[in-house]
């Protein structure tokens, strides 16, 4: 299910419209707008990474939840 929580951001102020992002995605969900990266196609997003990790601008961020487990002492 799309949740703009969990999706991709990419820091329009930071991205210099290079397009790598857009030409790495597997899936196609990136796309452009004014010059700048955008998700087109969130629903398309399977969360690899790929534009996070390939981005020179670090313009990409992918939110993660993290979870901490108390490990059971008895
Ligand atoms: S790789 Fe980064 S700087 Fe290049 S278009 Fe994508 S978000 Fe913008
Ligand atoms: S996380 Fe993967 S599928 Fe999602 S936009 Fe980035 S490269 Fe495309």
């Amino acid at each position: 299910m799309y949740d703009p929580k969990w999706m991709p951001k990419i820091y329009q102020f930071l991205c210099n419209g290079c397009g790598a992002c857009i030409e790495t995605c597997p899936t196609g969900a990136l796309g452009r707008q004014a010059e700048k990266a955008i998700l087109a196609y969130p629903e398309k997003c399977i969360y690899c990474a790929y534009c996070e990790t390939i981005c020179p601008q670090n313009a990409i961020e992918l939110p993660y939840l993290i979870l901490h487990y108390e490990e059971d002492s008895r």
